[in-house]
């Protein structure tokens, strides 16, 4: 789950309404998911990270900067008014959710290997919030090709886009070539899928860092090789846990 840096809020105090919050988190974050990693060309939201209202609401949150993400219609209506409780989850704009995951060819995110047990814990627990966890969906089109509607079956289909690029730039390696796979990934998004398949090219890695707006750059060492977890502390309530 991509690290990201929202920043500091763009003005005193808290929004009118929170939605004038959006034009400002696509220009810091991107067009993306803060969970997903999907590219969201439309009905993508301002997301609360601690729900607005509802049993667990917190209604002094709902006009704030520091509570928002941008959320996808899926982990959305998934995460709903659940109760979130900051301590006991791992929050992109808090935590190095980078080194939390890991992102396999059939679609399936997994916990990294390495965490301690409480860790595990927390990166469940955020799977689980916004289903992450989730099965595939299986949808077959007339011709028996499987059709993207889900996340999972989306990164699927951004697995095999990435593998292809990276094919390519084998077959012809130079830096204009890097720069346009930079380029092109954001297109698809996905960020975490990228930088495993590119995990061995520290380049692209680093063009994928600068070209997906926002990814929080403190995440990973300057050579992009390892994240570098404890997250370093950046004002946020309960973060840095990982
Ligand atoms: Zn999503």
């Amino acid at each position: 789950m991509r690290p990201v840096l929202r920043g500091d809020r763009p003005q005193t105090g808290d929004f009118a309404n929170y939605r004038d919050a959006f034009g400002e988190l696509v220009s810091r974050i991107g067009m993306f998911c803060s969970y997903c990693e999907r590219r969201v060309a439309t009905q993508l939201a301002v997301e609360h990270i601690q729900p607005k209202d509802g049993p667990y609401g917190h209604p002094d949150m709902e006009r704030r900067w520091e509570n928002f993400l941008l959320g996808c219609v899926n982990c959305n209506s998934t995460k709903g008014a659940k109760d979130v409780v900051l301590a006991n989850l791992l929050l992109p704009d808090r935590d190095n959710t980078g080194a939390a995951y890991e992102y396999t060819m059939d679609g399936k995110i997994k916990l990294a290997t390495g965490l301690t047990a409480s860790q595990s814990t927390l990166a469940m627990n955020t799977l689980k919030l916004v289903g992450l966890d989730k099965p595939l969906n299986h949808v077959l089109d007339s011709n028996g090709q499987l059709v993207a509607i889900d996340r999972m079956s989306q990164r699927m289909e951004v697995w095999l886009i990435a593998r292809a690029s990276k094919d390519d730039l084998q077959a012809n390696p130079n830096d204009a070539f890097r720069r346009q796979i930079a380029r092109a990934a954001t297109g698809h998004g996905f960020f975490s899928i990228w930088m495993t398949v590119f995990q061995d090219d520290s380049a692209v890695r680093k063009l994928l860092i600068k070209e997906f707006k926002g990814t929080a750059v403190d995440c990973f060492d300057p050579n992009t090789t390892h994240t570098i977890s404890p997250r370093p502390a950046n004002g946020l309530a309960d973060g840095s846990k990982l």
